[in-house]
């Protein structure tokens, strides 16, 4: 048997859901297909979840500088009780998701969708095929383990949230967003925490300063790092995993967990019955409409492996919908995306690093360091860095980058004039408020220094 929709989403995550209910706003029969849960990787064991365990993990910060205020705190952790109510939580949110979803009359098809042609997917537990104008691919990606011996004894983000108990010391592989994300968690919850990574500094791509003061403070909240190394061989061992390094290290931790990136999900999807080309990467290829080369198959999100941001796959969703239902051709801007990297200390970033602006033209660079007010009662010697990079002679914000408490809020706050276009004399009208960080992004003066042709001036 056949049924006949205007649009068959297939994933219920950011994208997929925000297109699914804008179709529908626009008069289109919607069907979405899912095979887990309804809310996808941010909702149910990604930014949400994580960001919960991050707030977790920070109260033992401020349990450590509560002295310096005159409180005396006996603080202890139960991982069960978080677990519990991270769970509700996400349950609330999955339930919200399919609320909406229903009021807009998309019909929630929990099942596994293969695609059989242009205008064809199959329910492949019902085993019956809806017949769609138009098909949305909005499957999302999953962790990648590297095919090391052994690596299934370890875990990877999806199976962190739900561990039944903590481990007493973690390795965690990568140094992208989630493993620095992680290990700030496991080492604030109490965990004995060691990452490695294969280059020589983590969050290869951002600000050099922002690495190397990333950096300082993980190791201040004693995660441990190994650097030039991976693993090679991981073996069972008595109380946990035996992880024996490509430079010949050899260590037990109580898990291990990789953070060594994520793939599209276009296998076993049928995209080869369609004719659906791919990337090398094997992401569903799209142009800048998010159109593959079947004019009836569309795709966005972390499938079309462009910007793994759960705000870019709603736009992308939006943008979509613009384009085939309200005829009004739409592109997603992929070039000024602010970002938040939830480790401790936290990092706000938007635009270019100041290697990358000094390539483009010649610059003025004006950095704060300064230890946080909360910081200041007690001996905590961390300090804060804001930077941010103009052309030279006070022209075009180019790039800001925060390290530190509330850089991901004032990171997205600064992306407003920087998406206007704004100059230094912008953020030098604005009237500081005091005392604040971010009072500094608005009272910098004279530039710490400059590069001229590429070149720091000396
Ligand atoms: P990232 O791409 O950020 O990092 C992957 C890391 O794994 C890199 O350090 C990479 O090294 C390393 N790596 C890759 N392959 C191997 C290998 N075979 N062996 C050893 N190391 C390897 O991916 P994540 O999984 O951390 O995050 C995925 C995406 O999800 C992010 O890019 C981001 O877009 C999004 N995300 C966003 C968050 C946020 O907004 N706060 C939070 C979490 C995820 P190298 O640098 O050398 O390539």
């Amino acid at each position: 048997m056949t049924e006949a929709y205007d649009l068959v989403v297939i994933g219920a995550g950011s994208g997929g859901v925000r297109a699914a209910r804008m179709a529908s706003s626009h008069g289109a029969r919607v069907a979405i297909i899912e095979e887990y849960r309804v809310g996808g990787t941010c909702v149910i064991r990604g930014c949400v979840p994580k960001k919960l365990f991050v707030y977790a993990s920070r109260f033992s910060e401020v349990f450590d500088i509560a002295g310096s205020f005159g409180w005396s705190v006996d603080a202890s952790f139960d991982w069960a009780t978080l677990l519990a109510n991270k769970n509700k939580e996400i349950d609330r949110l999955e339930n919200a998701y399919v609320s909406t979803l229903e009021k807009w009359d998309v019909e929630i098809i929990r099942d596994r969708g293969v695609i059989e042609g242009p205008n064809a997917v199959r329910l492949k537990n019902a085993d019956r095929v809806l017949e769609a104008k138009h098909i949305l691919v909005a499957t999302g990606g999953h962790p990648f383990k590297p095919a090391i011996q052994g690596a299934d004894l370890a875990i990877t983000s999806n199976e962190a949230f739900h561990l039944e108990t903590l481990p007493d010391s973690i390795l965690i592989e990568g140094g992208g967003y989630i493993a620095v994300e992680f290990a700030g968690i496991f080492a604030g919850l109490g965990v004995k925490t060691t990452l490695a990574y294969r280059g020589d500094r983590i969050l290869r791509g951002f600000d050099d300063d922002m690495r190397v003061g990333l950096e300082e403070g993980m190791r201040s909240r004693g995660i441990n790092f190994i650097y030039n190394a991976c693993t090679e061989r991981l073996e069972q061992a008595d109380k946990g995993i035996r992880a024996i390094f490509s430079d010949g290290q050899d260590h037990r931790y109580g898990a291990v967990m990789y953070a060594t990136g994520r793939v599209p999900n276009t296998m076993g999807l049928g995209l080869e019955n369609a004719g659906v080309q791919l990337t090398p990467r094997g992401a569903v290829a799209v142009d800048k409409f998010s159109a593959t080369n079947v004019a009836s198959i569309h795709a966005v999100g972390d499938v079309t492996d462009r910007v793994a941001l759960t705000p870019i796959a709603i736009r992308e969703g939006a943008a979509f919908v613009e384009t085939i239902f309200n005829s009004n051709p739409t592109a997603v801007d992929h070039s000024l995306i602010p970002t938040a990297v939830f480790s401790e200390p936290e990092l706000g970033v938007l635009g270019l690093t100041e290697a990358q602006a000094a390539m483009v033209c010649d610059i003025d660079v004006y950095v704060a360091r300064f230890r946080p007010m909360m910081n200041t009662l007690s001996d905590k010697p961390e300090r804060m860095v804001l930077k941010l990079i103009t052309e030279k002679g006070g022209g075009k914000v180019l790039g800001c980058h925060i390290l530190g408490p509330g850089a991901g809020e004032m990171i997205q706050l600064v992306a407003i004039p920087m998406a206007m276009g704004a100059n230094k004399a912008d953020f030098d009208r604005a009237v500081a408020v005091h005392p604040t960080a971010a009072e500094e992004l608005v009272t910098f003066k004279a530039p710490n220094y400059t590069y001229t042709n590429g070149e720091k001036d000396l």
